[in-house]
């Protein structure tokens, strides 16, 4: 029977390779892969002549309605809500591929659809009553209620526990007071999942979560924001004034808002990935189209190895990207309890992948990539905020190390006491006990077992999994160092945080990659997968490079100097050479 209390990044960091987390590399059952298949094809003859509208409406800043209740009429809000509601009842795995679809098309849509059901309204899903539910599916599933997700404020970012606006206990229903910023879905929406303080006014975090519905009165809407990007998409701040909340709109466990959040956004991440993927495939067929099209020196450009280098690492980053998606949407799927770590992972790569090739693309397009009437430069405006919102890369990759420090730390039992209490911050991980010190005297031995080693890729694959599995216990070895070192200061050495999520972030990407081809190898023979076992080469080799510089600047590194540049900045107030 499958444990789903196992965390595949947690238990790597206490020393264990739990395998079986990844493979076999998951599929989706054939009776959701034909209804789904559907929905792709319809998706694209619903979307797929409107090219010079969403440039319109990228200009415009707006959505239509009457284009929203196409949308609508299409069943896109349902697509997470049961059937008996009038939903599609997907899965992670079909909804992340759906998102998919419809973000080769245009991201301001599928962020359209993506804010009301990987945050608006995945509260309800996972934590609504079935009153609750019975309440609102149906109306959100027909997109008769459109939902948006409310957590930041204009003092509340980052620092999501901060938040100011207040619920205040008044007997039979909450008084609402505050307001909130950026909110994707905001002039459209009509069901918001609303996070408030409703601890003492004193106290940081004791967060609820509320669903607050735009009828209530003292609830209003501010004006549409004029973005970067996903301009057609509705950005707005939310105000509530005087709102009385009745106590059944409660969800979640009083005061346990924090974690509902977290959860929202994790469970909602596979979405995020999902969009990721459809906007790198459609660039890498834009990018290969202009390739083969555009001659200089008498060529087509495509012939040139610089242009091969970018439209080569832009495949792999997309097929790593792929990969990792479908391996936390099926963690989802099959009710893993923690994949927090994974999907941060998700969230950071995918975002990153994507920015990468929204570039290379455009770079490969030369000047005609910086005119507008190509998609180009709109989709690089468009996912550039995939870096910054839903926690930001940065924040991601702090939560990502202190949580493996943490649940490290906890298991060397000569650190415990000098641990303790270090991650009592906002961005901290939750601790789990791991048998860390015995795990690490058996690798310090060079014991091998299956436990520790990745004997379930193809054989094939063998120097990737032997690079994995060396990494690992360099991982392990770096992030013992790292603790003894800096001992309680570890929270202050961001640039050390960083490296060590970095290698766990390789290390993430690099299983799922293995899985991956794994699975192909073994469906349709070696082979039939050439270029599959060239992606993992090619991905092993960019892993194995990343983590040597990244253990090697532990120890060898200018971060002092650069703090100290930075600092001077701060008390210069900017650049302070000039030539002149
Ligand atoms: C278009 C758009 C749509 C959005 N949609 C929604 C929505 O639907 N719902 C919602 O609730 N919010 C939404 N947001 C808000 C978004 O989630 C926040 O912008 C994001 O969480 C970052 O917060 P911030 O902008 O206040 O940045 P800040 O928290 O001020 O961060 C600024 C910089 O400081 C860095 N930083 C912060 N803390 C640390 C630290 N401890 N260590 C190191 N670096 C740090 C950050 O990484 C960042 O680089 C949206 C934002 C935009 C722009």
């Amino acid at each position: 029977m499958t444990d789903t209390s196992i965390s595949f990044m947690r238990s790597l960091c206490g020393g264990r390779i739990e395998q079986d987390v990844l493979f076999p590399f998951p599929t989706l059952d054939p009776a959701q892969a034909e209804v789904l298949s559907a929905v792709v094809d319809s998706i694209d003859s619903l979307l797929e002549s409107r090219d010079e509208d969403f440039r319109k409406w990228d200009v415009a800043g707006e959505l239509p309605a009457e284009f929203i209740d196409e949308l609508k009429e299409f069943g896109l809000f349902g697509l997470i809500i049961p059937e008996e509601h009038g939903g599609m009842a997907f899965g992670n795995m079909a909804y992340s591929r759906t998102l998919q679809q419809i973000a080769r098309h245009d991201a301001s849509v599928a962020v359209t659809i993506g804010a009301h059901s990987s945050i608006g309204m995945r509260g309800l899903k996972l934590f609504g009553t079935p009153e609750q539910k019975s309440k609102w599916y149906d109306r959100l599933a027909s997109g008769e209620m459109i939902a948006a997700f409310c957590l930041t404020e204009p003092g509340a970012g980052s620092d999501a526990a901060s938040v100011k606006t207040v619920a205040e206990d008044k007997g039979d229903h909450f008084l609402l007071n505050g307001s909130k910023l950026w909110i994707t879905n905001g002039g459209l929406a009509d069901f918001f999942t609303v996070f408030a303080k409703t601890g003492p006014q004193d106290t940081r975090g004791k967060l609820s979560a509320l669903i607050v519905t735009k009828d209530m009165p003292g609830v209003s809407i501010g004006t549409h924001e004029d973005k970067m990007g996903l301009r057609a998409s509705s950005t707005t701040s939310v105000f509530f004034e005087d709102v009385k909340v009745p106590k059944e709109n409660l969800l979640g466990p009083l005061h346990g808002g924090f974690k509902v959040a977290m959860n929202i956004l994790n469970s909602g991440r596979s979405g995020v990935g999902g969009g990721a993927v459809g906007g790198m495939k459609k660039l890498i067929a834009l990018s290969a189209h202009h390739a083969m099209e555009r001659k200089q020196f008498g060529k087509s450009i495509g012939e040139f190895g610089l242009i091969k280098q970018k439209i080569g690492h832009m495949v792999v980053d997309c097929y790593a990207t792929e990969a990792a998606v479908t391996v936390i949407a099926a963690l989802s799927d099959r009710g893993y309890e923690d994949y927090s770590v994974e999907a941060a992972i998700v969230k950071i790569f995918s975002s990153e992948a994507l920015w990468r090739t929204a570039d290379e693309a455009l770079q490969t397009s030369g000047g005609t990539g910086y005119m507008r009437e190509l998609p180009y430069e709109r989709i690089l405006r468009d996912c550039r905020i995939n870096r910054i919102w839903e926690g930001t890369n940065d924040v991601l990759r702090l939560f990502i190390a202190l949580t493996a420090l943490n649940d490290i730390g906890q298991g060397l039992r000569e650190m415990e006491s000098s641990l303790k209490g270090i991650f009592d911050h906002p961005i901290k991980g939750f601790g789990v006990l791991y048998d860390y010190a015995r795990k690490r005297a058996s690798w310090a031995t060079g014991y091998s077992s299956r436990s520790n080693s990745l004997s379930r890729a193809h054989v094939a694959l063998r120097p990737q999994a032997e690079l994995f599995e060396d990494t690992v216990r360099s991982l392990a070895a770096m992030a013992d160092r790292v603790l003894r070192k800096h001992g309680k200061k570890i929270i202050e050495k961001q640039f050390a945080l960083r490296r060590i999520s970095d290698v766990m972030i390789d290390l993430f990407m690099l299983a799922c990659v293995l899985s991956r081809v794994t699975a192909a190898i073994e469906k349709n023979g070696l082979d039939a997968c050439k270029r599959e076992l060239q992606i993992a080469q090619v991905f092993a080799g960019q892993v194995q490079r990343r983590s040597a510089s990244n253990f090697r600047k532990i120890d060898e590194n200018d971060d002092e100097l650069i703090k100290a540049l930075a600092e001077n900045t701060y008390e210069t107030g900017g650049y302070t050479w000039d030539i002149l």
